[in-house]
């Protein structure tokens, strides 16, 4: 069974702006997808499609499914269990005082006993890295360490699928290679929106490239990233990790 399947996906924001122009594509359980594009190709939009946050009012027309199931107001509960999104923003992610309160919120959702939801807290802060961090103020982390404690708040609810948008982009080189290091040892399905042409490389053996609300490129990344035309066509470029395994 897919654990995603997206058929003809279209949205538009209020605006009139049309984001996503008809968007279909399939996921493995167990695969690791890049979704590159230039700024404003959709990817945000096509993210938050894939847990629910949109469309404002939820058809259920199929459009997107998750682990053969309609995206659709009567089970949005339980899809939002199996798809955790990791926003671009960690700012828009964090809202309690601390680390732990934020990451206990997503269990206690879920309705868990109190015990559990401690141990879940426990194990998902060591999980990335953050033992200790409990009693610290969430306002008071440094990028990566809201990066973390964003991803420890998505993992505390065991999602079957992850979802980041951006998860590098306003860390350090360390900071990249340790969240990296991280990502790589989960085992969820992931989809993660990136400019990070490393981390596509590095993480994902697929890669989807979107620019204007529509898919241009479905397929694996080495080969997508290699091909210098249809890179720099969609606003893109040949990563430099890849000039010296594949010499023009
Ligand atoms: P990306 O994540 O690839 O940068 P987005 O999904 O954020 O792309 O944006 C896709 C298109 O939708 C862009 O044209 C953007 O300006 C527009 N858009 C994004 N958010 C909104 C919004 N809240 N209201 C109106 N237009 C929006």
């Amino acid at each position: 069974m897919n654990a995603i399947e997206i058929s003809n996906l279209k949205y538009r924001y209020h605006d009139g702006t049309e984001a996503l122009r008809g968007v279909s594509f399939r996921v493995l359980p167990g695969e690791c997808i890049a979704l590159l594009g230039p700024n404003g190709s959709g990817k945000s939009t096509l993210l938050l499609h894939l847990n629910g946050i949109l469309p404002e009012k939820l058809p259920a027309d199929g459009a997107v499914k998750v682990y053969g199931d309609v995206v659709s107001p009567a089970n949005i509960e339980n899809i939002r269990c199996q798809v955790g999104l990791v926003f671009q923003d960690p700012d828009d992610q964090l809202f309690c005082p601390t680390v732990a309160e934020d990451v206990a919120f997503g269990p206690q959702q879920l309705g868990l006993k109190e015990a559990d939801v401690s141990e879940r807290v426990k194990k998902s802060l060591a999980q990335v890295g953050l033992e200790g961090f409990g009693h610290r103020s969430t306002h008071h982390l440094s990028h990566g360490e809201k990066r973390r404690a964003c991803l420890a708040g998505v993992m505390a609810c065991d999602p079957k699928i992850l979802v980041l948008d951006e998860p590098t982009s306003d860390l350090d080189p360390r900071g990249r290679r340790e969240f990296k290091a991280l990502l790589r040892l989960l085992p969820a399905t992931k989809i993660i929106a990136t400019h990070d042409l490393e981390l596509a490389v590095e993480l994902c053996a697929r890669t989807i490239i979107l620019d204007h609300g529509q898919i241009i490129a479905d397929g694996r990344t080495v080969e997508l990233l290699s091909d210098e035309k249809l890179m720099l066509a969609h606003g893109l470029e040949r990563p430099h990790i890849l000039h010296h395994l594949h010499p023009h």
